[in-house]
């Protein structure tokens, strides 16, 4: 399947279709065509899963959760824990209560139960994300000083 966004022509990721009917609201359910969906990763761009052979799309507004990259203020960064970018700022930034990334996993739960493939719209497991945020926010106490 060609796995181009339809709309800004991207290239996109592949996500199985078990995570794309998790994730969609639910009249849209029992009209998925597809076994894979491209997923957009443009964060400029509104769609989010789109299949060029059955020619359907899917748009953020289609779906059940923000999609962290695609603009959001405050971005999810573990979808199975709920733990959002703020979370993570607040901890390490604002509480100082954690220094290393082990620490936040721990006290937050993120990664606990990996549900990704059902709760995170990539389809994948939330580390890497959450892993850029605390990097992120370590970044935001350096500047600090
Ligand atoms: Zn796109």
């Amino acid at each position: 399947m060609t796995n181009i966004c339809p709309m800004c022509k991207k290239e996109g990721d592949l996500v199985q279709r078990i995570t794309v009917e998790s994730l969609v609201n639910d009249h849209f359910k029992k009209h998925l065509k597809s076994f894979e969906y491209g997923l957009c990763k443009n964060p400029d761009c509104d769609i989010v899963y789109f299949n060029n052979e059955t020619s359907e799309i899917y748009f953020q507004r289609d779906i059940k959760v923000p999609v962290w990259y695609k603009n959001q203020e405050n971005p999810i960064v573990c979808y199975c824990a709920n733990v959002t970018l703020k979370d993570v700022i607040d901890l390490v930034v604002e509480k100082q209560k954690i220094k290393t990334f082990q620490e936040l996993v721990d006290l937050t739960g993120a990664m606990k139960s990996c549900r990704c493939k059902t709760q995170n719209p990539s389809g994948k497991c939330c580390k890497e994300v959450l892993e850029d945020a605390f990097n992120y926010a370590l970044s935001l106490i350096d500047t600090e000083i």
